[in-house]
C-alpha cells in the first residue's frame, strides 16, 4: 500500500515536471517586411502606413501565441496577412521579373523536427506560404517549383489567381523604371516571421516576390532552406531579407544557427557576426535578419538604412520600427 502511494506520488511529480518543462509559458515573435530602399524616399505618410500594417500583423501573432497556438501556425498566419497586404513584396504587391511577370518564392520550417517546405517560381498561388506548408505536411519533399508547385497547390485546394492579381500600380511603375535603367534593383519588402511558442517550439516563415527586375526563373534565398529561412529548437528560428544571391552564398540563416550550436555564441552575437563580418565585406545591397531563440531572446540585425520590423515577447515588451535607430514601443493590451 505504502509502496503504491510512493509510486503514484512519484508519477504525479514526473508528469508535472514534464508539463512545466514543455509548457514554459514563454513566447516571442518577430516580423519583418523587408530591408533596403533609401530612407530619404520614405515619406512620413508611407512610414505610418507601414507601421500600421506591421502592428496589425503583430497583433494577429501575439493573440495566437497567448492562446497557446503553435509557432508554425502563427508564422504562417502572420505571413498570410502580409502576403495579402499590397504594401509588401510578397503575394499581392510582389515585385516583377524583367518580363513583368510575378514569380513567387516561400518557405516554412518547423524547429521541433527540422521539417521544412518551400515553393519557388510560382505564378498563380495566392498565398505561397500555404503551399510551402502543404509541401512540408503532405509530401515527402522539401521544395517544389513552378508549374508542379502550382498543380500541387490546386490539388490540395489552395486558391489560384491570375498573375495580374499580384500587380499594384506601384510595382508596374517600379518595373518600368528598372527596365529603363532609372532605378536599380533593390531588395525591398520581402516578409518573414519567426516565433517561439509556449511549448518551446520555434518556427520560421518567409515569403517574397524576389528581387525586382530579376531574370525569369531566378530563385532567391527565401525557399533555400538555410539561406533565407531556418529553424531549429536547439538554436534559433531565422528569417532573412536582402540580396538573395549573397544570402545563398553565405548560407546566412544556417550560419547563424551553426555559430550558436558549434561555437556557443549567443543569438545576437551570431547574427552580428554573420551580417557585419560575413555579408558586409561581400558587397551587394545589404539586408538583414530577424531571429528568436528558445529563451525568447530576439534579434533584428540589418546593415541597411531601414528594415520594416515588429516584435513582442511574453515579458510585455513590444514595438515597431522602420528606419534604423528609430523604434516605437507599443502597448499590447
Ligand atoms: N531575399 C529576397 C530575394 O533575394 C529579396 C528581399 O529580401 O527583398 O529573393
Amino acid at each position: 500500500m505504502k509502496l503504491q502511494k510512493i509510486a503514484i506520488t512519484t508519477l504525479a511529480v514526473l508528469v508535472s515536471l514534464s508539463l512545466s518543462a514543455k509548457q514554459n509559458g514563454k513566447w516571442a515573435i518577430v516580423i519583418h517586411g523587408g530591408a533596403g530602399g533609401a530612407p530619404r524616399n520614405l515619406t512620413e505618410a508611407a512610414k505610418i502606413n507601414y507601421e500600421k500594417h506591421l502592428e496589425e500583423a503583430l497583433r494577429i501573432g501575439v493573440s495566437m501565441l497567448e492562446n497557446g497556438e503553435s509557432a508554425l501556425n502563427v508564422t504562417q498566419k502572420v505571413v498570410n496577412y502580409l502576403e495579402d497586404c499590397p504594401l509588401f513584396n510578397a503575394g499581392k504587391g510582389a515585385v516583377m521579373n524583367i518580363d513583368g511577370i510575378h514569380e513567387l518564392d516561400a518557405a516554412i520550417m518547423d524547429g521541433s523536427n527540422l521539417k521544412a517546405g518551400a515553393v519557388a517560381g510560382v505564378r498563380d498561388v495566392k498565398n505561397p506560404i500555404n503551399a510551402a506548408r502543404l509541401v512540408m505536411d503532405s509530401t515527402s519533399h522539401v521544395l517544389l517549383i513552378g508549374e508542379g508547385a502550382s498543380s500541387f497547390a490546386a490539388k490540395m485546394g489552395l486558391e489560384l489567381v491570375p498573375n495580374q492579381y499580384f500587380s499594384t500600380k506601384a510595382r508596374v511603375e517600379q518595373n518600368r523604371e528598372i527596365i529603363t535603367g532609372r532605378e536599380k534593383s533593390d531588395p525591398r519588402g520581402t516578409v518573414g516571421c519567426v516565433a517561439l511558442d509556449q511549448n518551446g517550439n520555434l518556427a520560421a516563415a518567409t515569403s517574397t516576390g524576389g528581387m525586382s527586375g530579376k531574370k525569369w526563373g531566378r530563385v532567391g534565398d527565401v525557399p533555400v532552406i538555410g539561406a533565407g529561412t531556418y529553424a531549429n529548437n536547439s538554436t534559433a528560428a531565422i528569417s532573412g531579407t536582402g540580396h538573395g544571391e549573397f544570402w545563398i552564398r553565405r548560407v546566412v540563416a544556417f550560419d547563424i544557427s551553426a555559430l550558436m550550436e558549434y561555437k556557443g555564441l549567443s543569438l545576437i552575437d551570431a547574427a552580428n557576426e554573420v551580417i557585419f563580418k560575413k555579408i558586409d565585406p561581400m558587397g551587394g545591397s545589404g539586408g538583414g535578419i530577424i531571429a528568436v531563440d528558445p529563451n525568447a531572446n530576439i534579434a533584428m540585425v540589418f546593415n541597411t538604412g531601414m528594415m520594416h520590423r515588429a516584435w513582442a515577447t511574453y515579458k510585455g515588451d513590444a514595438g515597431i520600427g522602420v528606419l534604423k535607430g528609430q523604434e516605437k514601443f507599443i502597448l499590447l493590451k
